[in-house]
């Protein structure tokens, strides 16, 4: 095997050890469900049981209550036939007796129950019932009965009964006295140490007896200490879950390497993209297109935005929506905007001095807006094109302003350079109009989605017209995007509005274009330095003395 396929196989040998983790986990959460469903089953049957020993108890009872009543004395004619009326009352009742002095004085079943012979009782309930064990009837050889005993009158029950109607196979049922640790009855497998140690349960009576491979259930009836073991071997639960396992387990590891295949190639995918942005950075693959921003009011073109394009190397153009978040995610946005500010430098220098006054609007990602370098990239920028030429404008959004204390530093920095600062796509964010006040913006940019409904009956067709009486009131210029009719064009300039950039005045053109346009749409040596015109606020906006 050589090294490569060797690392391979390590690296999935590893996958798979590591798929697995869930799987085996998945697995004992299982087999302990498999467990508690099957407590459940057994605690079903313990409580049929337990109902069963205390019935018989309850006709003991009644038999008691109504001999007394009755004021018979027992072994008389009448006594006898109501004793054996009783006797009649339950299957597991063989026999009614009435005993004296430790001896049966008479019997439902006559003559045959004579000469059987008692030992001392085994327990004594509270309620007054004795319970004898292992009583045999002369004649039945092989049986053991129990006899529950009152004030003398007594039934004899055979206690392999009260189980055998549970008898089913994988199941072991046994009837115990808790004073004695003897089993009364009992079906199939059940170690000594069951009937005698209750302290392995817990307070359900629950317990799993290793060495038996089992799963009990004890519990002891009061009054009377009656004990009911119910157990099932744990085999055959972990037959059925070795059967599932043998399944489960490769399809749930594959299912795992299947996941973590994906989810390297997502790793891959997102890495193997960082590489190619880099490329592009790196290898110039990116382009800017200036879009022209107008004055409203005269109609003359004023200044323009930088977006920013990617060449793809198979010569598809690809839009900043598509790249611009995955390299802010990257890590790599303050390296994009580096190359923002060169390509301004390459495309514009001679562009701008001949028109000093032209106003540039470059879009900086919030990342930037957190990082001093932002200034000094900016400072760079200015210096490579000319001390005083070219009126920069950065256009952030509010994304990038909620970090108030490290942003404001930077805002503040960009001001000192002479550099405006617009304030981007207002009213789609965050929208918090504290940090309007907070900064001190030149530049209200109204979004364009506002800007498509501004002259419709939409119900945000109010919201541009207030976002202009705001930017008004607090002293800010607007500049209206996304403008793309004339109706759009009049509509704005009525409000007052200063500046307006959209499809209808033009779309983003190379710089190339951008120097063919500008002559047509503004007046010889508007924006030149020596004729610097700056637009005249509208009437409405004209600052009210006083
Ligand atoms: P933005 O800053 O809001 O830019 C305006 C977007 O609206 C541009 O999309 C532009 O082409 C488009 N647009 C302009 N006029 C109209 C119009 O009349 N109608 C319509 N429907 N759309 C119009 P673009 O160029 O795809 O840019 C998308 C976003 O990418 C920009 O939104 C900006 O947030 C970001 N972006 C662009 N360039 C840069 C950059 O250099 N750096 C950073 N950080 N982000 C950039
Ligand atoms: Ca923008
Ligand atoms: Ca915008």
């Amino acid at each position: 095997m050589t090294r490569r396929y060797r690392t391979a196989a390590l690296l999935l040998l590893a996958a798979a050890l590591l798929a697995s983790v869930p799987v085996l986990y998945s697995l004992h959460q299982a087999r302990a469900q498999a467990i508690r469903e099957k407590y459940v089953q057994l605690d079903d049957v313990a409580s049929s049981i337990g109902r069963q020993v205390r019935s018989t108890i309850g006709i003991l009872q009644e038999l008691h209550r109504e001999m007394r009543g009755s004021g018979e004395a027992p072994c008389s004619a009448d006594g006898l036939l109501r004793m054996q009326r009783f006797g009649m009352r339950s299957q597991l009742v063989k026999s009614t007796l009435y005993l004296q002095d430790g001896k049966v004085a008479c019997s439902s079943s006559g003559a045959l129950m004579q000469s059987l012979v008692l030992g001392p009782y085994s327990a004594r309930a509270p309620d007054g019932v004795r319970v004898y064990t292992q009583v045999q009837v002369p004649g039945l050889s092989g049986h053991e009965y129990v006899l529950l005993e009152r004030d003398g009158y007594a039934l004899l029950v055979y206690p392999e009964g009260l189980i055998s109607p549970f008898v089913r196979p994988g199941l072991s049922l046994g009837l115990f006295n808790s004073m004695d640790g003897r089993y009364t009855a009992r079906a199939g497998d059940l170690p000594q140490r069951w009937a005698t140690d209750g302290t392995a349960s817990d307070d359900k009576g629950h317990f799993i007896d290793k060495q038996a491979d089992a799963l009990v259930v004890r519990r002891v009836l009061r009054p009377g200490g009656t004990g009911v073991i119910v157990a099932t071997p744990l085999a055959t639960l972990d037959a059925r879950m070795n059967q599932f396992a043998h399944w489960f387990i490769p399809i749930g590891i594959i299912a795992g390497l299947v996941v973590l295949g994906m989810a390297l190639a997502m790793i891959r995918r997102q890495w193997s993209t960082r590489a190619e942005l880099l490329r592009a950075i790196n290898k110039g693959h990116f382009f800017l297109l200036y879009q022209p921003v107008f004055c409203l009011q005269d109609s003359t073109c004023i200044g323009a935005e930088a977006l920013l394009r990617w060449q793809h190397e198979d010569g598809t153009v690809v839009p900043p929506d598509r790249f611009i978040p995955f390299a802010e995610d990257a890590g790599l946005i303050q390296l994009v905007t580096r190359r923002v500010l060169e390509l301004v430098v390459k495309d514009l220098s001679g562009f701008l001095r001949q028109y000093p006054r032209f106003r540039l609007g470059v879009n900086l990602s919030p990342r930037d807006l957190q990082s001093m370098e932002t200034p000094q990239l900016l400072a760079d920028m200015q210096r490579a094109i000319g001390p005083g030429i070219g009126q920069f404008v950065v256009e952030a959004t509010e994304r990038g302003l909620l970090e108030e204390a490290s942003a404001q530093d930077v805002v503040a920095a960009i001001h000192a350079l002479g550099i405006e600062i617009a304030i981007d796509d207002f009213g789609t964010g965050y929208s918090s109009l504290a940090y309007l006040t907070t900064y001190p913006f030149d530049i209200l940019k109204v979004d364009k989605s506002f800007t498509s409904t501004a002259c419709t009956e939409a119900v945000t067709s109010q919201v541009a017209t207030h976002i202009i009486e705001l930017a008004a009131s607090l002293g800010m210029q607007t500049l209206v995007e996304g403008i793309e009719s004339e109706e759009q064009a009049i509509f704005f300039r009525d409000k007052g509005v200063i500046y307006g950039q959209g499809y209808y005045f033009g779309r983003p053109m190379s710089a190339s274009a951008l120097a063919d346009f500008l002559p047509l749409h503004s007046r010889p040596g508007q924006l030149a330095a020596h004729n610097v015109t700056a637009p005249a606020p509208p009437a409405g906006l004209q600052p009210r003395p006083g």
